[in-house]
């Protein structure tokens, strides 16, 4: 039983950006600094942390000087340091990017620049089949990016390592804390002014607060009074899997398709796992429950509050077409396996079964437009307020990638914000 203890520093999300988070910061503060980690679940990295494809990104995709630009090569770099300092398996299998029709060679190309610009290393194309089978003797395509370095790792494996190390400097986590109140109280000789309290009625004080919440970021934010736009409307994304006995003579690197630039997420790919399965997937269709891992999951209080948010009904509207289509592939996944065979003829669709999915969080502005940088904010709202608390508000992919360089990034926020942390 947690009963009202004191922190400096209390940092709410055991996902993989609060348990980055946590651990750098305490492993940088002075020793007697007091910090907690406090999740809901009986572990960390259970929600999207824990159910994802698995790819360490090299930052093709995102628009130059963006965050997610940024802050993705920087982590991709400091988590293959972090992961041969912590015996961490990873394998560096690389990724094609495929162009199976002549109408995507423009598409193509503007990604190709647009890595350019984002300086991921060594990337080149493949001009054609010849090429491309050099690399993948399965795959078929007129041309291809291909990043050399793009890797893949357990990310449920990394985030429970930082927990470790975070415990290891002193550092304390609290399970099973579901964080409902989040109380501020302005008196100046209040030493510790928030209170969070817990689902089941426990306490804790804390000088200065960090949420990392994931699917319910919009949520806590408001506890503190901060704005509940972005809203997070949860989008899952199921997989597909092929057995160890087929997969290993199939692909070895991941084959993505040319993304679509209206769509946030990046098509259905192939993702070798490092048990030596593959994955196909991940969709995307629009979850009940923002953690809605099947059709079965649903929650009331999500779906109405999703109905009712303008933002939802304007992309709603937006993205009928593609939202019916996704749909379509996830109830008869023998459209998707057609797709893939676009990409990998020899794929076998009748080795290829259902498995897990994820939720992914994904943050709508009021005017129904997409956010796709990460965001950030705290607690503040007039200039001559202190700021207690950040919040961090969309962390959607590569936010795994990036999650070492975006707690370096929070921790600088930190120096700056929380006046007399550090
Ligand atoms: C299907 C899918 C595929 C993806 N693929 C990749 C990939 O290949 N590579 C990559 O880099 N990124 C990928 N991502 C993105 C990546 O997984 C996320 O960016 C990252 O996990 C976000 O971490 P987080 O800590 O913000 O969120 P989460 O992992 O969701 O953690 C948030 C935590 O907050 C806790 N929490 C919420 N509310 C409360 C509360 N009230 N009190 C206490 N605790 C609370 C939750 O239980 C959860 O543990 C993918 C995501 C999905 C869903």
């Amino acid at each position: 039983m947690v009963s009202s203890k004191s922190y400096d520093l209390v940092i709410v999300g055991g996902g993989i950006i609060g348990c980055a988070t946590a651990m750098l910061v305490k492993r940088t503060l002075p020793a007697s600094t007091r910090i907690a980690l406090v999740e809901k679940e009986h572990e960390v990295g259970y929600h999207q942390s824990g159910r994802n494809s698995g790819v360490v990104h090299m930052g093709l995709y995102y628009k130059p000087n963006s965050l997610k630009a940024k802050l993705c090569l920087e982590g991709a770099l400091e988590a293959f340091s972090y992961f041969k300092a912590n015996g961490i398996p990873y394998k560096k299998c690389g990724k094609l990017v495929i162009a199976v029709k002549d109408g995507e060679l423009s598409k193509l190309d503007d990604l190709y620049k647009n890595s350019l610009q984002n300086s991921v290393p060594e990337v080149r194309v493949l001009e054609n089949v010849q090429e491309i089978k050099k690399i993948e003797p399965n795959c078929e395509g007129v041309s291809a990016i291909y990043s050399p370095h793009t890797s893949i790792v357990d990310w449920k494996v990394v985030t429970k390592s930082f927990e470790l190390s975070f415990l290891k400097t002193g550092g304390e986590t609290f399970k099973n804390f579901e964080l409902t109140a989040l109380n501020k109280f302005s008196s100046f000789n209040e030493k510790f002014p928030i209170v969070l309290k817990s689902k089941s009625g426990q306490t804790i004080k804390s000088r200065y607060v960090l949420t990392c919440c994931g699917l319910y970021s919009d949520r806590i934010a408001k506890l503190s009074g901060s704005s509940s736009d972005p809203k997070i409307v949860p989008v899952r994304g199921e997989y597909l899997s092929l057995p160890l006995h087929v997969a290993k003579d199939l692909v070895s690197a991941n084959i993505y398709p040319v993304p679509d630039p209206k769509f946030p997420f990046l098509g259905v790919h192939f993702t070798p796992r490092m048990d030596g399965s593959i994955w196909l997937g991940p969709n995307a269709v629009l979850a009940s429950h923002r953690e809605g891992y099947s059709y079965c999951d649903v929650n009331l209080q999500d779906t109405l509050e999703m109905l009712s948010y303008p933002g939802f009904q304007k992309l709603a509207t937006n993205y009928t077409f593609k939202g019916l289509d996704e749909l379509a592939s996830s109830l008869f996944i023998n459209r998707q396996i057609k797709n893939l065979q676009q990409y990998v003829p020899k794929l076998p669709a009748s080795q290829v079964t259902r498995i897990s999915a994820g939720v992914r969080a994904q943050a709508l502005n009021r005017d129904g437009s997409l956010v796709d940088d990460f965001v950030f904010d705290s607690d503040a709202v007039g200039s001559n307020q202190q700021c207690r608390i950040l919040h961090v508000r969309n962390a959607p992919s590569p936010g795994a990638t990036s999650s070492l360089a975006i707690a370096k990034y929070l921790f600088a926020k930190m120096k700056t914000s929380f006046v007399d942390l550090v």
